[in-house]
């Protein structure tokens, strides 16, 4: 397995629209296998193929306490949305910066395994939100679209100051309670 490099704000491969998997074969489950790892070293709760420059519909997610219940889907798509809630999202392409972001707070979702059957997944609250957030990565958006354009300006000023300081010896990027999806 291997660390992959995340793409970040404003980098215009992360608007670049997912396409479906057209066979689950051992380079997804590779794929699956090193985004996983990626995730977990970021560290991060949710990662789309997206992020790390590959434009296929993957995303993995783990939102447990121990760090010991990985979700990948393959294909994924929504079938029904419940309730809402705002919750404060951060994510591993926009480093540094957290905001308020209103979802459903009830999904199912159907996708394939990672053996290429399909399945389908119930999901509420922090999972729910996840798989959206990842969603919306293999469609191109930012949770930062969601947002005002002046708060959106003020963004990217943030990350370009986050990218100056962990250029910089020895530094360390902001860490927060936030989860980082
Ligand atoms: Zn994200």
């Amino acid at each position: 397995m291997a660390i992959l490099n995340i793409l970040e704000y404003p980098d215009p491969r992360l608007r670049k629209r997912a396409e479906p998997v057209e066979r689950v074969d051992d380079a997804i489950r590779r794929l699956v296998g090193d985004m996983l790892e990626t995730m977990y070293a970021a560290p991060g709760i949710g990662l789309a193929a997206t992020q790390v420059d590959v434009h296929q519909r993957v995303l993995v997610a783990d939102v447990s306490p121990d760090r010991n219940t990985p979700v990948a889907l393959i294909n994924p798509e929504i079938l029904e949305r419940d309730g809402s809630e705002i919750t404060e999202e951060g994510c591993l392409s926009v480093p540094g910066v957290f905001d308020k972001v209103e979802r459903a707070n009830h999904i199912r979702a159907r996708a394939l395994d990672l053996r290429g059957q399909a399945i389908e997944i119930e999901a509420e609250g922090l999972l729910a939100v996840c798989i959206q957030h990842e969603i919306d990565h293999l469609d191109g958006k930012l949770f930062v679209d969601y947002l005002s354009e002046l708060k959106r300006q003020r963004i990217r000023k943030r990350v370009e100051k986050e990218q100056k300081i962990r250029s910089a010896e020895g530094a360390t990027p902001t860490r927060s309670a936030t989860p980082v999806i």
